[in-house]
C-alpha cells in the first residue's frame, strides 16, 4: 500500500471541490481508512481531500496572464449555457446544443467524481430575485480565499473579478483548461456545492477539560446531584450547611429500581409503537440518513393518561417524593451501566458510525463523550430516546409528585402558587419540547455528539432529578408570592418562551425551506454549504437567541421559590454556565464549517448571547 505523500502540518494546494481552484491548506491529519487528507483553507474550512486534489506548491506557476484563446470570460461568451428560469440566463444566440449540453454534463460529472469519493453536489440554492436582493444587503467582501462565497458570488461580480478569482491559481494543463471553461460557463446556475462530509477521523481538540476533566465530571456530576438533593432535604439548605452523608444502605432499594426499569422500558414500548411520522435525520458522513419516528407528544399524552388512572385508582404518587433518592440513585447505576454498555458496543462498531467528538481513541474521553453517534438496536436508536423520553417526560411526572406532596405533607387542599408556576413553566417547556421533535435531529447532540456518559448520565439523571429541583425545594420550603409578584413571574416566563420558540422556529423553518415567504423579509450570508446565516431577524439580534430566552424562563422557574436561599437558583446558574459553554462549542463547529462566511456574520452580530453583554 502506497504510503502517504504529505504530512501533517505541511503547507500544500488543495482543489476546492468540484471546481479546478487550487488554494494554500494545511494538511492537519490523515485518514489511513478512507486514505483522504483532512485540509484546512485560510479561512478555517477543513475539508477531507483525495491525494489526486493535492498539489505540492512547488507544482503551481503563478499566472500572470494568459493568451486570449484561452481566457475563460471569452470561452465563455462563446460558450456558456443556457438554463431557462435562472436570472442570470444568457442571450437566446448563446445556447448549446443538445450533444454539447451532454458533454458538459459528463465532464461536470467527470469533474465532481475526480475530485472526491465523498463529494456530494447538490443543487440546494437557486436563487430567486428575492434571494439575490437579500444578499445584495450584505457587504460585498470579495475575499480571495472565501470558498464560502465562491459560487454564489459568481452571479453577483463581474466577469472580470471571477475571470481574477479563477486565473490566481490554476493547473497549465489542457484538461483543466476545458474544466476551467465548464466551471466558469457555471457562473449563471446558481449551483452550490456542498463540501465534503468528512470521514470521520480521530477526535483531536479534545472538551471537557480532556482526559482529566472527563475523568472528573464522570465522578463530579453525580456528585453534585446527590449534594443537590441532600441539601434540598435540609431544613436549612444555605450552602456552609453540608448535609450529613446518608447510610449506604439507605440509598439502594431494589423495588424503586424495579419502578425505573418499569418506567424506562414502558417508554421504550411507547417510542416503538407506530403512531407519528417517520422523518429522516441529516446526512451522516457517509451519506446515510436514518430514519426517525417522531411520536414523542403522543408517548407524552400516553403517559399522562397512565398516571391520570393511577391517581384513579388512587396510587400514591409521591412515594416519588418518598424515594426520591433512591430513584436518582438507580437512575444513576442504570446510566452507568448503559454507558458501559454503549462504549463496549461501540468498539465494534465501524469507523464510518463513530462519533465526530468522540473518537479520541482515549477510554475515558470516548466513555464519556460517547464513541458511536447513533447506537441503534434494530431500527431502536437508544440516543434519540434517552434524549426526550424517559428523562424529559420523567421530569414533568416529578414536578407533579412534588405538587400532591406538598399538598400532603402541608395538608392543603389545593397547591401554592408557587409550586403551580414552576409546574406549569415547566410543563410548558417539555410540551414544546416534544411537540417540536423532529427539531433535536439537527442539534449538536444528535449530530455532533456521541452517546455516552455524558448523554446517558444527562438524559436520564441530570434533566429528571436537578432540573425538578425548584419543585422538590418548594415542598420541603414553602414560599409565599403574591398574585402581582406571580403575575410578573409569568409575564417574564412568557417572555422567554416568545423568544426561545421565534428564534428556534425562525432558524428551523430557515433550514427547512430558505425560499419560504414568510422568511423573505430576512436577510442571510451565503456559505459553500448551501446554508445561509441569518443576519436579521432573531438571530441578528444576537447570536444564540434562543439561549437567552432559555435563560430568561430559567430564572423564571427560580424565582418563585423566593430569596432565602441559592439552592433553587442552582439551575439558572448552571444553565448560564452550561449555555456559554454550549455556545463557544457550536461556535468553534460553526467557524470550521462555514470559515469567513461565520466570521463575517460574528462581524454583524457581535454579541453571542446577552446584547451588549456578552
Ligand atoms: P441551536 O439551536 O442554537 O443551533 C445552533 C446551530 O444553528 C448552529 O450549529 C448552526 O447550525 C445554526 N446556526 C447558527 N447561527 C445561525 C444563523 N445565524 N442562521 C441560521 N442558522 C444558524 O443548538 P442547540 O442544540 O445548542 O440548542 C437547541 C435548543 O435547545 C436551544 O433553544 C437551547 O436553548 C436548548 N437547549 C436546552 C438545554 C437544556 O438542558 N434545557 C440544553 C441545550 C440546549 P447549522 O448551520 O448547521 O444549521
Amino acid at each position: 500500500m502506497p504510503s502517504r505523500k504529505f504530512a501533517d502540518g505541511e503547507v500544500v494546494m488543495g482543489r476546492w471541490p468540484g471546481s479546478v481552484l487550487y488554494y494554500e491548506v494545511q494538511v492537519t491529519s490523515y485518514d489511513d481508512v478512507a486514505h483522504l487528507y483532512t485540509v484546512k483553507y485560510k479561512d478555517g474550512t477543513e475539508l477531507a481531500l483525495k491525494e489526486s486534489d493535492i498539489r505540492s506548491q512547488s507544482s503551481f506557476k503563478h499566472r500572470k496572464s494568459q493568451s486570449s484563446s484561452s481566457s475563460p470570460s471569452r470561452r465563455s461568451s462563446s460558450r456558456s449555457r443556457s438554463r431557462s428560469r435562472s436570472p442570470g440566463r444568457p442571450a437566446k444566440g448563446r445556447r448549446r446544443s443538445a450533444s454539447q449540453s451532454r458533454e458538459h454534463k459528463d465532464d461536470k460529472k467527470k469533474i465532481i467524481q475526480e475530485t472526491s469519493l465523498a463529494l456530494v453536489v447538490l443543487v440546494l440554492f437557486k436563487p430567486s430575485e428575492n434571494n439575490t436582493k437579500r444578499y445584495n444587503g450584505e457587504p460585498e467582501s470579495t475575499e480571495k480565499n472565501d470558498t464560502s462565497c465562491i459560487i454564489l458570488e459568481q452571479k453577483l461580480k463581474p466577469d472580470l473579478e471571477i475571470k481574477r478569482v479563477l486565473e490566481q491559481y490554476s493547473l497549465r494543463s489542457r484538461k483543466d483548461d476545458k474544466k476551467t471553461e465548464e466551471i466558469f460557463s457555471e457562473k449563471k446556475t446558481f449551483v452550490a456545492v456542498k463540501p465534503i462530509e468528512k470521514v470521520p477521523s480521530k477526535t483531536k481538540e479534545l472538551e471537557f477539560g480532556g482526559r482529566i476533566g472527563t475523568f472528573m465530571l464522570i465522578f463530579l456530576l453525580p456528585a453534585t446531584v446527590f449534594y443537590l438533593l441532600l441539601m434540598c432535604k435540609q431544613d436549612d439548605p444555605s450552602l456552609l450547611n453540608f448535609p450529613p452523608l446518608p447510610a449506604l444502605e439507605s440509598l439502594w432499594e431494589w423495588r424503586v429500581f424495579g419502578v425505573f426499569l418499569l418506567w424506562f422500558f414502558l417508554q421504550a414500548v411507547f417510542y416503538l409503537l407506530p403512531i407519528g411520522k417517520v422523518v429522516e435525520g441529516l446526512p451522516l458522513s457517509n451519506g446515510r440518513k436514518l430514519q426517525y419516528r417522531i411520536n414523542g407528544f403522543y408517548a407524552f399524552i400516553l403517559t399522562a393518561a397512565a398516571i391520570g388512572v393511577l391517581l384513579y385508582f388512587q396510587f400514591e404518587l409521591h412515594y416519588l417524593y418518598d424515594h426520591f433518592m433512591q430513584f436518582a440513585v438507580s437512575a444513576a447505576a442504570f446510566s452507568l451501566a448503559l454507558s458501559i454498555y454503549l462504549y463496549v458496543r461501540s468498539l465494534k462498531a465501524p469507523e464510518e458510525e463513530l462519533a465526530p467528538g468522540g473518537n479520541s481513541g482515549y477510554f475515558i474521553y470516548d466513555f464519556f463523550t460517547g464513541h458511536e453517534l447513533n447506537p441503534r438496536i434494530g431500527s431502536f436508536d437508544l440516543k434519540y430516546f434517552c434524549e426526550l423520553r424517559p428523562g424529559l417526560i420523567g421530569w414533568v411526572v416529578i414536578n407533579l409528585a412534588m405538587l400532591l406532596a406538598e399538598m400532603k405533607i402541608h395538608n392543603l387542599s389545593v397547591p401554592s402558587l408557587s409550586m403551580i408556576l414552576v409546574n406549569s413553566f415547566q410543563l410548558l417547556y417539555v410540551v414544546d419540547a416534544l411537540w417540536n421533535e423532529e427539531a433535536i435531529l439537527t442539534t449538536m447532540d444528535i449530530t455532533h455528539d456521541g452517546f455516552g456518559f455524558m448523554l446517558a448520565f444527562g438524559d436520564l439523571v441530570w434533566v429528571p432529578f436537578v432540573y425538578s429541583l425548584q419543585a422538590f425545594y418548594l415542598v420541603g420550603h414553602p414560599t409565599t408570592i403574591t398574585w402581582p409578584v406571580a403575575a410578573a413571574i409569568t409575564v417574564l416566563n412568557c417572555i422567554g418562551y416568545y423568544i426561545f420558540r421565534s428564534a428556534n422556529s425562525q432558524k428551523n423553518n430557515f433550514r427547512r425551506n430558505p425560499a419560504d415567504p414568510k422568511l423573505a423579509n430576512l436577510k442571510f450570508i451565503p456559505t459553500a454549504t448551501g446554508k445561509g446565516l441569518l443576519v436579521t431577524g432573531w438571530w441578528g439580534f444576537v447570536r444564540h437567541p434562543n439561549y437567552l430566552g432559555d435563560i430568561i424562563m430559567a430564572l423564571a422557574w427560580s424565582l418563585p421559590c423566593g430569596f432565602n436561599h441559592i439552592l433553587p437558583y442552582f439551575y439558572v446558574i448552571y444553565f448560564i454556565c452550561l449555555l456559554v459553554h454550549r455556545e463557544a462549542r457550536d461556535e468553534h463547529h460553526c467557524k470550521q464549517k462555514y470559515g469567513l462566511a461565520w466570521e463575517r456574520y460574528c462581524q454583524r452580530v457581535p454579541y453571542r448571547i446577552f446584547p451588549y453583554i456578552y
